[in-house]
């Protein structure tokens, strides 16, 4: 006869196997399954191969900030009920070293193997089956046989044979990096229960220019500087302080791969190429004392290899300082500052961090992950509209929605 099993989860990704970890040590008899060769691969490659597992800095009485979706405030149940102090106290518990590096960002000093481990073994501990690799070919919804009110069953196809579950968990996480086993089939699963998407698109990505208009950049490739980089008009507006990265097709860095999750197609980035300087105040003082070039003035301000970029798009540019017109000095000091450029796209699925969009929150329930019209049928991770800064706020939303949800799920 088919295997039953309190839970089925989909995905053992970092919210599958949190999930399945924490349902298993409640009580109920939990299978995992993903049809990767390698469990958590994502994780394994994540923070540089050292996995940023949280972030100190999220704040937890308004954790939303630091997310993106079309209702963000969906994850702040979640996140408030299983919040980052709650992960760094499992990660000390398995007395696995970690380190701050920037902005809150926590860090395993050995490894992401490490990180994946400790999953395991908590997994272990509340006896998780799991069938990896191994497909799933096709869900149904058995509706309770007696039409009463309990709810009703999963049957899941898979390649090792049918199961049933009584509660079927979406783990499958987003489309970014398909060559380590993304796929879309969390959306189509919510598509197939006639759950609403939000349309899909790769986040935390560099952005690619058009290859002429680029072209006097190109040079600047390998240059990092930090800046402050903003997209979007008055209210809308969204602004971060980070190193920015040029690279031979365009930009990347922390700064730019932030902006992005924000950036809307045929929209300009703003970006101050030297936040906290006063330009104009620092070019003039420059012109009373100096007879200098303009670039090695500028040298003292930016990076020299911006200030000669800068310096050489005009005649007016090219010249000893004290010699320059103060209209010139003040457009460079604008055209510094404010740095307005359009990207023609991003760098797709194969670089992205993240997926933007997925199911909608509003088909779920923020305090269990389970879809309202469908009982017994969770989402968790980033196959749902929730999107997280860069910083160990994505691990962080897979570790409380995986929470949430294992916490919810009907025993027996
Ligand atoms: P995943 O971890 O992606 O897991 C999904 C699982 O589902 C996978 O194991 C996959 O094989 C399986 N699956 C997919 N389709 C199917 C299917 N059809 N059948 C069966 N199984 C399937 N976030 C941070 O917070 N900090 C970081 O340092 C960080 N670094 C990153 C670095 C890189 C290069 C990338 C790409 C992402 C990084 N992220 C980071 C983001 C983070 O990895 C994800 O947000 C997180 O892994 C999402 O967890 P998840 O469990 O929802 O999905």
């Amino acid at each position: 006869s088919t295997p039953f099993f309190d839970a089925v989860i989909i995905g053992a990704g970092a919210a599958g196997l949190f999930c399945a970890a924490q349902a298993g040590q409640r009580g109920l008899k939990v299978l995992l399954v993903d049809h990767a060769d390698k469990v958590a691969e994502k994780v394994r490659i994540s923070g540089g191969g050292r996995c940023n597992f949280t972030n100190r800095d999220l704040d937890v009485r308004a954790p939303h900030k630091h997310f993106v979706g079309q209702n963000a405030q969906f994850c702040r149940s979640a996140l408030s009920r299983y919040t980052p102090a709650d992960f760094i106290a499992l990660v000390e518990r398995h007395g696995i070293a970690y380190h701050e590096k920037h902005k809150g960002q926590l860090f395993a000093d050995r490894s992401a193997e490490d990180i994946i481990a400790m999953l395991l073994a908590e997994c272990a501990q509340g006896r998780v089956e799991r069938w990896q690799p191994c497909s799933v070919k096709n869900v149904v919804f058995l509706a309770d046989e007696a039409g009463g009110t309990s709810a009703g069953s999963y049957q899941i196809d898979t390649d090792r044979g049918p199961v049933q579950g009584r509660s079927l968990v979406v783990a499958t996480g987003g489309l970014s990096i398909p060559k380590i086993g993304a796929t879309d089939f969390g959306y189509r699963l919510a598509q197939q229960f006639g759950l609403p998407l939000v349309a899909q698109r790769p986040g935390l990505v560099p952005l690619t220019f058009d290859g002429q208009a680029w072209a006097p950049y190109a040079q600047l490739a390998g240059l990092a500087l930090p800046v402050e980089i903003s997209t979007g008009a008055k209210k809308e507006r969204m602004a971060f302080v980070e190193d920015l990265l040029f690279t031979h097709r365009g930009l990347s860095g922390p700064a730019v791969l932030q902006i992005s999750s924000y950036w809307q197609p045929g929209t300009p980035l703003a970006i101050n190429l030297a936040p906290g300087v006063d330009l104009p105040a620092a070019l003039a003082q420059a012109k009373v004392r100096s007879r200098k070039l303009i670039a090695n003035e500028l040298a003292a301000l930016v990076p020299s290899r911006l200030a000669d970029a800068w310096a050489s798009q005009s005649a007016d540019w090219q010249r000893p300082i004290n010699e320059a017109a103060d209209k010139a000095l003040a457009r460079l000091a604008e055209r510094l500052a404010r740095w307005e450029l359009t990207p023609t796209g991003t760098e797709g699925y194969k670089k992205a961090e993240v997926t933007l969009g997925g199911v909608d929150t509003r088909a779920l329930s923020q305090q269990t992950m389970e879809c309202k019209a469908q009982p017994g049928l969770y989402f968790i991770g980033e196959v749902v509209d929730i999107t997280g800064w860069l910083g160990g706020y994505n691990f962080q939303w897979a570790w409380a929605s995986a929470h949430a949800c294992a916490q919810a799920l009907p025993l027996h």
